[in-house]
């Protein structure tokens, strides 16, 4: 391992070993009681290329977030702007409705009712309901996230799960998709930003 990373060791009535990357500097390992220390040092050395794995890819979500100066701009639709005195939720509420409208329209689907609304979780959702959850944090994406995010919930309509059917389906209306799925990962940052 490159860095200095402490290794946080917690023992407990538990049947199997666990071990999880919380940030560049923590690494959690959950043992049972019985576990000597020498096969959870074992344990962790055996984990070394998927530690490092982890780490740079919090790194590279960190670089990316990094880009970004919220102090002297506005990010809206992904697009960059000299920071104005405007609302983010506003924009949200005139934008996202329109680009859901308009692609569900334009790929034969419906629902019933849209909300937005803030997760630090989830992008979207879509309920038995027919409701079309969004998350109010969108407007900041760039707008092939935004489709990709409607299209998926959209695509819920049809299959509740992330069955290879659903998938199919999302592949159907965006073949590059996966793509897309990848490059949202990059913006997990915006899902903890308090937009205004
Ligand atoms: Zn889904």
């Amino acid at each position: 391992m490159e860095n200095k990373i402490s290794v946080k060791i917690e023992k407990s009535n538990r049947k199997t070993i666990s071990i999880q990357v919380l940030d560049t500097a923590t690494v959690q390992v959950k043992a049972p009681l019985r576990c000597s220390n020498k096969n959870i040092w074992e344990f962790i050395s055996s984990k070394t290329s998927w530690i490092n794995k982890q780490i740079a890819q919090i790194n590279k979500k960190q670089h990316f977030a990094n880009n970004f100066d919220f102090e002297k701009y506005t990010y809206l639709l992904g697009g960059i702007y000299t920071k104005q005195d405007l609302s983010y939720v506003e924009a949200a509420k005139k934008y996202l409705p329109k680009i859901a409208e308009k692609l569900a329209a334009q790929l034969g689907y419906w629902y019933k009712e849209l909300k937005l609304k803030h997760s630090k979780r989830i992008w979207g959702s879509f309920s038995s309901k027919k409701q079309l959850v969004l998350n109010i944090n969108c407007v900041f994406l760039p707008l092939n996230l935004i489709e990709y995010v409607i299209v998926h919930e959209l695509c819920h309509s049809k299959e509740m799960n992330h069955s290879p059917k659903f998938w199919k389906l999302v592949g159907i209306h965006l073949p590059d998709y996966k793509k897309r799925k990848e490059q949202l990962k990059n913006y997990a940052f915006v899902l903890n930003l308090k937009l205004q």
